[in-house]
């Protein structure tokens, strides 16, 4: 006689045997665990289960030796430049706009946004990422690429949180000293993230085509204002009304940079030369905003996120080497502010990759003020998981493993130098394993990777779809990278003057 219950009826697929890491266990032992379910679902979850006599058998996956965790949430992201990893080092962000934003390039061809799309995707769910947030700038906007990308998605099956990046203030407005420092004859060349779209209203756009049509299972929707400074009053006001209209989680980006944070010195001193109490005065903080980066926020501005349920997402890659600096990773967590993780551009991160960030974000936390915080490492795995999940108001669906929730997975095989000897499962994910554990992945219940190979795409076919559109890529890449240099003296100059400039905090090491 056993004391287990029985396998739940209407169990489809059955995971015996893995160590699994619920939302109360001890993650640094977690214990095993069987875990039930049905079609898109968890069922349940027990110590084991017992076979249901008379029951047909369901599918069984012996997980003995395996780890199951939470799919990890990427909750910042561009899908826009994944063809230019790996091109770029040491450039500090307002410079690396200029080479990385689709402002800068010739429209792209449908088939090279499908081929950037899916190796995007790829590779966010070869590191167990189960969900990722695309907020995709496509400019000039052509409707046709929307939809490739939107196929593209759902051809390789990871979850996506989808936004367009838009704004309604040109680039060059929102730079400090950029308008006087560069020659007039240059200023067309110095667009931002998101340039304001003039042929059309594509919010309205948007709001039709896309936050109207059918719900589907992997897809959701967000709003992607790319800046305060580069969004007027009425597009943010905008913006916050479809957001509670249609229960959406907003992300933008804020204070990244030094220069982001003088900017709002510079332009908003009635609210303090603050971008975040310019946003509390206009009613558009609360628990659906998501601040990508969040580095030079003051501490003030930490306690009003904290008071009105806003949330950050790190991205610790980027920041380092972009030069941006260290974000105020304990201030945040002793506020109780909400922290997601992300790995935002491929130019800027070089890889989507959740071990990397995670990483990152646990040693920068840990430096990030001398008096002790909370364990880091297992803080970096709740803001890869829940935290993303609940930034993208989808905290009761994907980011835990429960009964009800959505059966995103991430299977990681334990026999595996990083996993031995067994010390804290928490601190041997965060710190030593880089993806390359990663066996199973499982998206809305559906096998995406099944013994590390693909079974929803054509892995190696994708790759030659890449490199069929890379001549096209590297040839526009190179003409940039040769006005980049063209305007390199302006640059330089408006950098310094950048760093020379007192915003009131500091996030950089003193660099000489
Ligand atoms: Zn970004």
């Amino acid at each position: 006689m056993t004391d287990s219950p029985l396998l739940p009826a209407g169990t489809t697929l059955w995971i015996s045997g893995a160590r699994v890491l619920l939302p109360d266990s001890d993650w640094h032992a977690p214990a095993m665990a069987d875990i039930a379910i049905q079609d898109d679902r968890i069922l349940a979850v027990a110590p084991r289960f017992e076979p249901r006599p008379g029951a047909p058998a369901p599918e069984r996956l012996d997980a003995r030796g395996h780890l199951v965790i939470p799919g990890f949430v990427n909750a910042h992201y561009h899908s826009h430049d994944v063809l230019a990893k790996g091109t770029l080092e040491q450039v500090p962000l307002e410079q690396w706009r200029l080479y990385a934003l689709p402002a800068q390039y010739p429209p792209r061809s449908l088939e090279e946004v499908r081929a950037r799309t899916l190796l995007g995707a790829l590779e966010c769910l070869r590191s167990g990422m189960t969900t990722v947030q695309d907020m995709l700038t496509l400019y000039p906007f052509d409707p046709a690429h929307l939809d490739t990308v939107l196929q593209a998605y759902e051809d390789v099956g990871i979850r996506v949180v989808f936004s367009l990046q838009y704004g309604d203030r040109k680039g060059l407005d929102t730079v400090p000293y950029w308008k006087d420092i560069f020659p007039a004859e240059y200023h067309h060349l110095l667009s931002s993230a998101a340039e304001p779209e003039k042929r059309f209203d594509l919010l309205g756009h948007f709001e039709e085509t896309c936050l109207k049509a059918p719900a589907k299972a992997r897809r959701h929707w967000a709003l992607g204002p790319s800046a305060p400074e580069r969004c007027t009053p009425e597009l943010m006001a905008r913006t916050v009304d479809l957001a509670k209209r249609y229960d959406i989680p907003v992300y933008s980006h804020i204070y990244e940079s030094k220069g982001m944070a003088l900017q709002a010195r510079l332009e908003l001193q009635q609210y303090g030369g603050s971008l975040i109490r310019r946003l509390h005065a206009e009613g558009c903080l609360g628990p659906h905003m998501n601040f990508a980066h969040s580095v030079w926020l003051a501490p003030d501005e930490i306690e009003i996120l904290a008071e009105t349920g806003a949330g950050t997402v790190l991205n610790p890659q980027g920041n380092l080497k972009m030069q941006c600096g260290l974000p105020p990773i304990k201030a945040l967590m002793r506020a109780g502010v909400r922290i997601g993780l992300g790995c935002d551009n491929c130019s800027c991160s070089d890889a989507q990759n959740m071990y990397a960030a995670m990483k990152l974000f646990s040693l920068l936390a840990t430096v990030s003020e001398f008096r002790k915080g909370p364990p880091p490492a297992m803080e970096a795995m709740k803001a890869a998981t829940e935290g993303g999940a609940a930034g993208a108001r989808l905290g009761h669906l994907i980011g835990k493993i429960a009964p009800g929730y959505k059966a995103d997975l991430s299977i990681v095989d334990l026999a595996d130098p990083s996993f031995v000897p067994l010390n804290s499962v928490v601190r041997q994910l965060v710190n030593i394993e880089g993806g390359r554990a990663v066996r199973h992945v499982m998206v809305d219940g559906e096998w995406v990777i099944r013994d590390r190979k693909f079974t929803t795409v054509d892995e190696a076919a994708i790759f030659d779809e890449v490199e069929a559109v890379m001549p096209t890529f590297r040839k526009d890449f190179a003409d940039i990278g040769a006005r980049v240099a063209m305007l390199q003296p302006w640059l330089d100059q408006a950098q310094e003057k950048m760093h020379a400039s007192d915003v009131g905090i500091e996030r950089l090491p003193r660099l000489s």
